[in-house]
C-alpha cells in the first residue's frame, strides 16, 4: 500500500491527488504497489466536474419546466414551444439519470479499491 492525498469535493465526490508516501513493504523497492491508502484528505470548495454537468442540465429542464407552466397560465396559445419545451425535458431528464448512474458506477469502482486497501 502506497499514500496519497484525497482531494474532496463539495459534493462529497473524490479523486486521488499526488503520491505522498511508500508504505513499509515498498520503500526499500523505490516502487509504488496498485493499492492506494489515504494519506490526507484535501477539501476543494468547489463540485467535481460531474457534478457540475449534472447540476447545469438540472438549471436548464427547471427552466424548461418554469417556461412550459408561464406559457400554460398564458392560455397555451403557444402550444409548439410548449411541445418542444416538453420533449426539451423529457431529453434532460434522461441524460440526468445516465449521468448519475454513470457517476455512481465510477465512485463504486474506487470505492472498492480504497475498500481492498
Ligand atoms: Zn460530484
Amino acid at each position: 500500500m502506497c499514500y496519497y492525498d484525497n482531494y474532496q469535493y463539495a459534493c462529497r465526490d473524490w479523486k486521488w491527488g499526488n503520491f505522498r508516501m511508500h508504505c513499509q513493504k515498498e520503500y526499500r523497492t523505490g516502487e509504488t504497489c496498485g493499492m492506494k491508502m489515504i494519506f490526507q484528505t484535501v477539501p476543494l470548495n468547489e463540485k467535481c466536474t460531474q457534478c457540475e454537468k449534472i447540476e447545469k442540465k438540472k438549471r436548464r429542464r427547471q427552466k424548461a419546466l418554469d417556461d412550459i407552466a408561464r406559457w400554460e397560465r398564458d392560455g397555451g396559445k403557444l402550444q409548439a414551444s410548449i411541445e418542444k419545451a416538453r420533449d426539451d425535458v423529457r431529453a434532460l431528464e434522461a441524460e440526468i439519470t445516465a449521468m448519475i448512474a454513470e457517476k455512481d458506477r465510477r465512485y463504486a469502482t474506487i470505492g472498492n479499491t480504497r475498500r481492498a486497501a
